[in-house]
C-alpha cells in the first residue's frame, strides 16, 4: 500500500476531465500527476514526434504524455476504444512513440467499451491491488464529479453570455472547480454542489440580455478541449452567445460506461440513431452519427445556429461535413463548420465566428419581424 501511494499516475487532458480521474486515483491510494494544461509547448512536442497527417487529438495527447513523463509521473494512462477510425490504433502508436523516444514510464490502457469492467481492470492494474469496495467508491465518485463538472460548465455558459463585467463568471467558475476538487466523498460532493451553485450565483448578470443560443457539436475531443478549440465558448460568451454541448464527458459515460439500469431516458447515442436516420443510417465511427443528429436536434429545439468542430483529416467528421449540404435543404438553421489543426490561425478563426454570430443575429431579427408582421396581418 505504501508503495502504491508513491505511484504517480497521469492521464491526458480533455477539458476538466482531470478533476474526475484525480479523485479516483486518490481514493485507490495513488498520486494523480496532473501535467500542465495543454499549451503551445504541448502541441509542438506532440507535433514533433507524430506522423504529419494524424489528427490533432493524437498530437496533443502525445504532448501531454511527454510533459507528464518529464514532470516525473510513473504511469501514463490512455483511454482506448475499438472505433472504426484511427482511435482504435492510437494506443499502440502512442506506446511505440514513447518507447522510441526512450521514455521509461509505464503505459496503461483503459478499455472504455468494456464499461465498468474496463474501469475495474484498469484500477487493478494501476493500484496493484484488488479491492472491490474501494474501486466501486472510486468509480462512483469519479462519475459523480464528471456530472457536476458538466453541469458547472452549462452554468458557466449561461452566466458568461449575460455577465456584466467581462471575465467575472470565469473567475467564479475557477473557484467552483476548486470546491469540487476538494471533496472525494459522496457526502462531501453533495455539500459541494450547493457551494458551487452559490459561487456561480455571485456573478453579476443582466438577465434581460438578448442572448443567442448556439449548439456546438463535432469530434468529442476538440469540442471539449479548450486549447484545441481555441476556447470557442469564451469567445462566443463574449459576444453574448450561450452554448449547449450534447457531446460531453457524461453523455459519453452514459453511452459507454454506466449500466442501463442506472440511467434514465434516452442517451445521446440512442437519440443520434433516431434523429440521424434520414441522412445517416449507421455509425461510421468517431462522433459522426451524433454530429448529424445534433443538427436535427438543434433545429427542433429552436437554436439560433450550430457550430461543428472537427480535427483536420478526421475521417468521420469529413463524412458529417459532406452530409450537411443535404441537411440544409430541410432546414435554414445556420451551420458553421470549423476545422482545427496546429496551423489554425487565431485572427481568421475569430473573424469567422464573429461573422457567424452576426448572421445569426440578423436571422433572429428577421424571424421576429416576420412573425410580428404575420400576427398583424391575422389581426387585420
Ligand atoms: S474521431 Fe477523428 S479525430 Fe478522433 S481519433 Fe477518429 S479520426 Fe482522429
Amino acid at each position: 500500500m505504501e508503495e502504491n501511494k508513491k505511484k504517480k499516475v497521469s492521464f491526458p487532458h480533455m477539458g476538466t476531465i482531470s478533476y474526475a480521474w484525480s479523485a479516483a486515483l486518490r481514493i485507490i491510494g495513488c498520486e494523480p500527476y496532473v501535467e500542465p494544461y495543454t499549451s503551445k509547448k504541448t502541441l509542438s512536442l506532440g507535433t514533433k514526434h507524430s506522423p504529419e497527417a494524424i489528427c490533432i487529438p493524437y498530437k496533443l495527447i502525445l504532448g501531454n504524455f511527454i510533459e507528464a513523463i518529464e514532470g516525473g509521473t510513473d504511469y501514463v494512462c490512455m483511454i482506448t476504444s475499438p472505433g472504426c477510425c484511427r482511435l482504435g490504433e492510437y494506443g499502440k502508436c502512442i506506446e511505440n512513440a514513447l518507447r522510441d523516444l526512450g521514455y521509461e514510464a509505464k503505459y496503461i490502457e483503459m478499455q472504455l467499451y468494456d464499461g465498468i469492467k474496463g474501469m475495474y481492470d484498469f484500477l487493478k492494474k494501476v493500484s496493484g491491488t484488488n479491492n472491490l469496495l474501494l474501486f466501486s467508491r472510486a468509480i462512483i465518485v469519479a462519475i459523480t464529479k464528471a456530472f457536476m463538472l458538466d453541469s458547472l460548465e452549462t452554468k458557466l455558459s449561461y452566466y458568461r453570455a449575460r455577465e456584466i463585467h467581462f471575465g467575472d463568471s470565469e473567475k467564479h467558475y475557477k473557484k467552483a472547480l476548486e470546491i469540487i476538487d476538494k471533496h472525494d466523498t459522496l457526502l462531501g460532493l453533495k455539500k459541494a454542489s450547493k457551494l458551487v451553485d452559490e459561487e456561480m450565483k455571485k456573478v453579476e448578470i443582466d438577465p434581460e440580455r438578448n442572448v443567442l443560443h448556439v449548439d456546438i457539436t463535432g469530434e468529442i475531443y476538440v469540442v471539449n478541449d479548450e486549447f484545441s478549440n481555441q476556447n470557442i465558448e469564451r469567445e462566443l460568451g463574449r459576444m453574448g452567445v450561450q452554448v449547449r454541448r450534447s457531446l460531453t464527458l457524461t453523455s459519453f459515460l452514459k453511452d459507454a460506461i454506466i449500466p442501463k439500469i442506472f440511467r434514465k431516458g434516452e442517451t445521446h447515442l440512442q437519440r443520434a440513431f433516431r434523429l440521424a436516420k434520414p441522412y445517416l443510417m449507421r455509425d461510421i465511427g468517431g462522433d459522426s452519427l451524433e454530429c448529424v443528429s445534433d443538427v436535427v436536434y438543434a433545429d427542433q429545439k429552436g437554436a439560433d445556429g450550430i457550430i461543428h468542430l472537427s480535427p483536420f483529416t478526421c475521417m468521420p467528421e469529413i463524412m458529417s461535413q459532406n452530409i450537411f449540404p443535404a441537411m440544409r435543404e430541410d432546414t435554414d438553421l445556420p451551420i458553421l463548420a470549423l476545422i482545427m489543426d496546429e496551423q489554425t490561425g487565431r485572427a481568421g478563426y475569430i473573424t469567422r465566428i464573429e461573422a457567424f454570430v452576426d448572421l445569426m443575429r440578423r436571422r433572429k431579427r428577421k424571424n421576429l419581424s416576420d412573425n410580428t408582421a404575420k400576427k398583424q396581418n391575422v389581426e387585420v
